[in-house]
């Protein structure tokens, strides 16, 4: 294959980056390889990271039965539990520890065999309300637990809302309904903190911490708190300048002709665009790293091709490469661009040919 259009997966990065996570929160880490790993490739990060992690997260039982088809025998939490009763079984067959956020899911654990039992996470609900029982309730759900004589170990987890934002006080209410719930029940292993909370809320560890987008390299704070710790970006959307045309003031470029030239302008070609990933609602004047500068993005994102400026990188060519983000241009900046977050655009860059590294040049 020909075009230029790649992603590469570098996986000795993801191994630098979990040591980060390990090294700022301390105990265990639960590895959060939900959504096909953020877009990078469940199996390959989940076995680049097996000998390293405490356990993997992931979204559903059936991302968690590929994980153990692949050999993969680190504890898994599904970390929105189950779905309906009739997934308990397997949950207990395959030996996955499903969060437990809402009082059916304890009536389907009871209706396993007598003499099986499956480690699981209560999820406690401090102000996120998505999921999670609640603290008034909380007691009896762990009663509960108890009680249905299916459950080896019970841990505490929460998530929080807005542990991406750099406010020192931002977790002070959720942290206080954590600590106060955990008073009503005997003291168990807690779970709190995602990348945000890893990175920015020392005041919020547990006893398992649970980075995921940390992992691929990428702050979820906003693009200016992007260097807070030396994290590698995993993932790099690479291409090459596939056409030029040189256009007279006053031309337009692209559909809908939304970019005018105010003067007389190069117009590179790259083969990328939104069925690669690229977000259609990137800006004029995104960056896009061209050889060893950065040319703005003008027009509008097509489906397989965006345009950029070269006027003022005379030494780009046919084939110099382009970088849509990785080292050079961080995705977050991208998203910003886009009015969307690095998250999406990571699980959306799927079209491209994909290039798995398991190590390579710094
Ligand atoms: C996705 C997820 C995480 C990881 O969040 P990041 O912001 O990517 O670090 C942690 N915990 C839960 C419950 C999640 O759903």
């Amino acid at each position: 294959m020909t075009r230029p259009t790649c992603i590469h997966i570098h996986l000795d990065r993801l191994a630098h980056n979990f040591h980060i996570a390990r090294r700022l929160h301390g105990g265990r880490i639960l590895a959060v390889i939900k959504a096909n790993a953020y877009g990078h490739g469940d199996i390959a990060c989940a076995q680049a990271l097996a000998p390293l992690a405490d356990g993997f997260g992931v979204a559903s039982l059936q991302e968690a039965v590929r994980l153990r088809a692949a050999g993969i025998d680190n504890p898994v939490v599904l970390l929105e539990g189950i779905f309906a009763a009739a997934e308990m079984e397997a949950v207990a067959s395959h030996g996955l520890t499903p969060v437990i956020h809402d009082i059916w899911q304890i009536d389907a654990l009871r209706q396993l065999p007598a003499g099986t039992t499956v480690p699981v996470w209560l999820k406690l609900d401090t102000g996120m309300h998505r999921l999670g029982v609640l603290p008034d309730v909380l007691p009896q759900a762990y009663e509960a637990l108890k009680r249905s004589g299916r459950v080896s170990d019970v841990t505490l987890m929460t998530h929080f809302a807005n542990a991406d934002l750099p406010d020192a006080r931002i977790l002070d209410e959720p942290m206080r309904r954590f600590r106060d719930a955990q008073q009503s029940l005997p003291p168990l292993p807690t779970s709190l903190g995602n990348s945000g909370a890893i990175l920015g809320h020392p005041e919020a560890r547990g006893d398992w911490g649970r980075p995921g987008l940390m992992l691929y390299g990428v702050d979820p704070g906003a693009p200016a708190l992007a260097s807070r710790q030396p994290l590698r970006p995993v993932m790099r959307f690479v291409s090459e300048i596939s056409a030029l045309r040189t256009i007279s003031a006053g031309e337009s470029v692209g559909y809908g002709s939304r970019f005018k030239a105010a003067r007389t302008t190069r117009v590179g070609v790259v083969p990328c665009g939104y069925a690669d990933g690229y977000p259609r609602s990137a800006g004029e004047g995104t960056p896009v790293a061209v050889g060893g500068g950065i040319a703005p993005l003008i027009g509008c994102v097509s489906m397989d091709m965006i345009t950029v400026d070269l006027t003022d990188l005379p030494e780009a060519g046919l084939g110099t490469p382009v970088e849509l983000w990785g080292d050079r241009i961080a995705v977050s900046e991208v998203a910003s661009r886009a009015g969307t977050v690095a998250y999406e655009l990571l699980c959306q860059a799927r079209r491209a040919d994909i290039r798995v590294h398991s190590s390579g040049p710094a």
